[in-house]
């Protein structure tokens, strides 16, 4: 360490001493003040980081009011949800077809009454289409089944 020398008495003093031994003069005069500068650049700059949140704070505030209609949008979600597990089940319900039948009928019902309502209709259209390929499904293995059928001896 190289030793510092105070700048006031010229007496020998320890490195990263804060004031001399001798005198008190204080020394960390050039650390100090090459320390303080970083501190109070950072120190500046979160204030404009909080400064900016603050600012935004209005725009958060907005959201309760979207957050509002939330538990009818939930409710409508949950219900397209549930229309699309119906129309999902409709297609191992193929093996009972009246059943698969009912199932994606009453899917599609769902999906296009809920539809209007809502704001992602990426659900009901899935549904929509599920229900259908189950109603086809249904359709050809009624058809597969009445051809072996017929042709069975
Ligand atoms: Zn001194």
């Amino acid at each position: 360490m190289i030793p510092e020398k105070c700048p006031k008495c010229g007496e020998e003093t320890e490195t990263g001493a804060r004031f001399c031994g001798n005198c008190g003069q204080a020394l960390a005069a050039e650390p100090a003040d090459i320390a303080s500068e970083p501190v109070v650049a950072p120190l500046e700059a979160p204030a404009s980081i909080v400064a900016a949140p603050v600012s935004e704070a209005p725009a958060p505030a907005a959201v309760p009011a979207y957050a509002l209609p939330d538990p009818i949008a939930e409710k409508r979600s949950s219900k397209a949800t549930s229309a699309l597990v119906l129309s999902i089940m409709a297609i191992p319900a193929v093996l009972l077809p009246y059943i698969s039948l009912v199932l994606a009928i009453v899917a599609i019902v769902l999906a296009k009454q809920i539809r209007p309502e809502l704001k992602s209709k990426g659900v009901t259209t899935a549904t929509i289409i599920i229900a259908i390929f189950a109603i086809l499904l249904v359709v050809a293995v009624s058809i597969y089944g009445f051809l072996t059928v017929s042709t069975a001896p």
